[in-house]
């Protein structure tokens, strides 16, 4: 391509890049103002469609931005600037993004008046925003929680889609991207609002403890059963989850069924957190510190629930003299709120996105305890083609340190790893493969596949 025609596709870029950021800011400004109630300061009489215009707007920014980022440039991870760009190299941008998503945590945990959450009257502010999607998916006006899943919801499809732009070569990285979509947006997200529309308990099916940590609360069961043959089944379900379906599956294809392909949790993850991937911790130190962590959150998790389950049962309010109440109280505290959601999501941009995954999800733990004793699920490497570049390790948002095992040949299978198959997709020699036993899901060699716009693309960094 001579330097004219260069020239005019990078100019051509840059503008559409500025134009989507001028596109996702009006959207989020819209926010803002529905948040102060200062919508009518816009002077447009748009009335209810402010809420379609506010989501349409971050909707077509973001895809317009992915579309221009990632289509004209190979596909797969580049290793540009990863270690020196502001927002993926724990740069000021970084730590300003970091404080907005635990500030906004913050809010939403502890303090839901302000962004309109009333228990006595109507809303107002942002949650009163979404109650006409509220009203059309449940009959029921908006509560934080609403308003929260159906962000979360979104950003998990709109970060999907740039996932899977990105990775658009590899099938394994396509697939499972859709499965964590469609899990979020229709069993996580509608299916739960619908049923509260037919008056049923809201019940999101794929969220099974301890992930779930109320499933086993006195309200929780009284719900259920109060509900007939419907509550029944669903508790039942939820158990068969727990000691038989979860296994099962667990023993034939890792914890990754789960943590990869099903849970909201490591959608997010996945999804909006993939440019951070590269951040979580590789030391020793940190794997100590992981397996203590992680199995002292399912401990904790294992007695709450004991002591839940136990007063349900005898109408006794204290175990051991201690309060099952003010137990299920701190869970719900410390790692319900602030492990899972104010730490595991509001530092993805400074410890990366796998955090609350790796450290603190008794879930994790206990497909992980499965996978590392009874699973059929590793990753080969065929040490003899590895050249030690290290993507794998550094990419493996787990913090695992691939590159040792493939040097040395070695089979992965460590508890921690959610078998996220970017080891394999990132690795330019083909070394891994994620492996069921006997059957290779996908083939060894599929790796980036060489593209002849290389030699025109535009320096990353330009484009940022
Ligand atoms: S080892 Fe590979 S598959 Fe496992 S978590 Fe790390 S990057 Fe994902
Ligand atoms: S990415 Fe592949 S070649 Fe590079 S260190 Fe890892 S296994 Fe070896």
């Amino acid at each position: 391509m001579d330097t004219t025609l260069k020239t005019f596709k990078y100019q051509f870029i840059k503008f559409f890049q500025w134009i989507s950021w001028i596109v996702i800011c009006f959207g989020v400004l819209i926010l803002i103002l529905a948040t102060f109630d200062k919508l009518p300061i816009l002077a447009f009489p748009f009335g209810d469609n402010w809420l379609l215009i506010s989501l349409g707007s971050l909707s077509i920014g973001i895809l317009l931005y992915s579309l221009l980022i990632y289509l004209t440039r190979p596909s797969g991870i580049q290793n540009n600037h990863i270690w020196i760009q502001g927002i993926s190299a724990r740069k000021a941008t970084a730590w300003i993004v970091s404080l907005i998503l635990t500030f906004f945590y913050c809010i939403l945990y502890w303090w839901p008046e302000y962004l309109g959450h009333s228990d006595a009257g109507e809303n107002t502010g942002l949650i009163a925003f979404f109650d006409p999607l509220s009203m059309y998916l449940k009959n029921k006006p908006a509560s934080q929680w609403f308003v929260y899943g159906a962000l979360y919801t979104l950003a998990i499809l709109l970060f999907g889609i740039k996932f899977i732009l990105k990775y658009r070569h590899n099938r394994y990285q396509v697939i499972r991207t859709i499965s964590v979509m469609f899990f979020q947006t229709g069993i996580a997200f509608l299916l739960p609002e619908y049923l509260l529309k037919m008056n049923l308990p809201y019940n999101d099916y794929k969220n099974m403890w301890p992930l779930n940590y109320y499933f086993f609360d006195g309200w929780h069961i009284q719900e259920l059963l109060s509900h007939g043959n419907i509550g029944r089944n669903m508790l039942l379900f939820g158990i068969l989850m727990i000691v038989f379906i979860s296994p099962v599956l667990t023993y034939f294809y890792g914890k990754r069924w789960y943590c990869s392909w099903v849970c909201g949790c490591g959608g997010l993850a996945e999804t909006a957190g993939d440019s951070f991937r590269h951040l979580s911790d590789k030391s020793i130190k940190s794997w100590k510190l992981e397996r203590i962590l992680v199995y002292a959150v399912l401990l904790f998790s294992i007695i709450m629930t004991a002591g839940v389950i136990y007063t349900f049962q005898t109408g006794q309010t204290h175990v051991l003299g201690i309060s099952s109440a003010a137990l299920r109280s701190w869970y719900g505290f410390i790692i319900g709120a602030v492990f899972s959601g104010v730490i595991g999501v509001g530092f993805y941009p400074l410890l990366g996105s796998r955090v609350w995954c790796r450290f603190g999800c008794p879930m994790a733990a206990i497909l992980g305890i499965q996978q590392r004793f009874f699973s059929r699920f590793r990753i080969t490497t065929n040490g003899s083609q590895c050249i030690s570049c290290g993507n794998c390790t550094t990419y493996c948002e787990m913090g695992i340190d691939v590159r040792s095992y493939a040097q040395r040949g070695a089979n992965i299978v460590r508890a921690s790893c959610v078998g996220c198959g970017i080891c394999a997709a990132v690795c330019p020699r083909g070394v891994l493969r994620l492996e069921n036993g006997s059957v290779d899901l996908f083939s060894r060699t599929e790796k980036p596949k060489p593209n002849p716009q290389i030699t025109d693309s535009i320096p990353y960094e330009e484009l940022m």
